[in-house]
């Protein structure tokens, strides 16, 4: 399946010859690497947890002050705006994401984190780049330094963003509530990477329309009336309530959905009682619900609600001790690349990356980046593609079956970061570049 994409997407443009500037370009990214790399390393080896990138915010900001930029810092609590001006053209926003994840690294690497914080819920934990989001920070840097060398190839401005928190979907929000649109320039176009664990190194997929989806998280409180487990008679048993709901809640994809309508309801957490003969007086329910569009997500929520009231009141509880149904706010909007746009810039890169581009199909994980197309639809398109990053060697003998790759948020996840940040880099500059020629 993956294979199959990546040949439909080596297009015929793919066949024509680079042109002199691509050559160019990729010799000055291979120059910059060695400084690169040692960035990478040293952002891998101490990572932040979100919303508390206070040292990545800092290096970075003065690697960007130094290169010329204007630069604001704190903006939504830990983000970071760099701004720079070059004449009459149009506002490009490039996003890189700064925090790790509270998982301890096992990937053996010589650089390999050893950090350790306070998570949200307040255990202590190891932390680790297992997202990748150092390796966005990388080529963000990259692609800085290539933007400011080529001034001259450009004209517009220039909003260059590090992102806190994108692990919680918080991060984007609180940029936005802080004035990311009113107090810098507003961007008509904004474009970012993630690397990816399904695909191999230097290959960039890409979905045009929705590309990841709507997440919400759904909390459920199941009442009952507790008692003896061998007078049930005398209880309103929460568990079997909570069993009927979690059974009908299957339904809302399979039977109320149209079926080529994508969307997802799992039950990630059900819990209840303390011991073989009490009958307990709640159950809670934790879910984790999936979709592309408003209208769908709606239906969805709307259902679960229904159906949890419907199936307390068919067991007879009453008004009073309905289940409690609570959606966490805010969400992670789904995700959506503006089609015409996703079209041009990958035309463009598909010249470039002869054979390595290719459409692929959404997902449903989530991103917040999605929040900035919807911060004003009418004028912002929006983009975020992917990089691969499974070493070549890794990728071959997973396709011959020998090896089970991890996926990103993994302690084992290893991306080939020089592949990744110079693909990544060198893509952003040309789209860049390419959004904001001289005319
Ligand atoms: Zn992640
Ligand atoms: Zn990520």
């Amino acid at each position: 399946m993956r294979l199959m994409a990546i040949r439909a997407g080596a297009s015929a443009l793919a066949l024509l010859a680079v042109p002199a500037q691509a050559d160019d370009l990729r010799d000055a990214v291979a120059a910059d690497m060695p400084g690169l790399i040692a960035l990478y390393e040293d952002l891998h080896a101490n990572p932040e947890l979100s919303f508390q990138e206070v040292e990545t915010a800092r290096k970075l900001a003065a690697r960007v002050r130094a290169l010329g930029f204007a630069v604001t810092e704190g903006v939504g609590k830990t983000g970071v705006v760099a701004v720079l001006k070059n004449g009459e053209g149009p506002v490009v926003m490039l996003r890189a994401d700064m925090d790790g994840l509270p998982v301890i690294e096992q990937t053996g690497l010589p650089y390999a984190s050893k950090k350790r914080a306070i998570a949200q819920n307040g255990t202590e934990t190891g932390v680790m780049h297992a997202c990748g989001h150092d390796t966005h920070m990388t080529a963000w840097i990259g692609t800085a330094q290539q933007l400011v060398a080529r001034k001259d190839q450009w004209s517009g401005t220039l909003v260059m963003i590090l992102q806190p928190a994108e692990e919680i979907g918080e991060g984007a929000k609180a940029m936005l509530d802080d004035g990311l649109f009113t107090r810098f320039p507003k961007p008509d176009y904004v474009l970012a990477f993630h690397d990816a664990a399904q695909f191999p190194a230097g290959h960039i997929g890409y979905s045009k329309g929705f590309a990841l989806a709507n997440v919400d998280s759904v909390d459920i409180v199941v009442p009952g009336v507790g008692g003896h487990g061998a007078y049930p008679h005398t209880t309103k048993d929460p568990i079997v309530i909570a069993a009927s709901i979690v059974t009908r809640l299957q339904t809302l994809v399979s039977r109320e959905l149209n079926p080529t309508d994508a969307a997802v309801v799992t039950v990630g957490s059900f819990q209840a009682g303390a011991k073989h003969n009490i009958i307990p007086d709640e159950a809670r329910l934790q879910l984790t619900v999936r979709s592309y569009e408003d209208k769908t997500r709606q239906h969805l929520l709307e259902g679960i609600a229904r159906i949890a009231r419907a199936e307390a009141m068919a067991a007879g509880m009453p008004e009073d001790k309905l289940p409690k149904v609570t959606v966490q706010d805010p969400y992670t909007p789904a995700t959506y690349n503006t089609p015409e746009f996703t079209e041009q810039v990958m035309a463009g890169l598909r010249t470039r990356f002869e054979g390595r581009v290719f459409e692929t199909p959404a997902v449903m994980g989530g991103e917040d980046f999605s929040r900035y197309y919807r911060a004003d639809r009418d004028k912002v398109e929006s983009l975020i593609f992917w990089v691969g990053g499974v070493p070549q060697d890794q990728w071959e003998k997973a396709q011959k079956g020998e090896l089970q790759l991890p996926s990103l948020h993994s302690p084992f996840w290893a991306p080939d970061a020089p592949v990744v940040i110079a693909t990544a880099t060198e893509a952003l500059t040309a789209a860049t570049l390419d959004l904001m020629k001289k005319r």
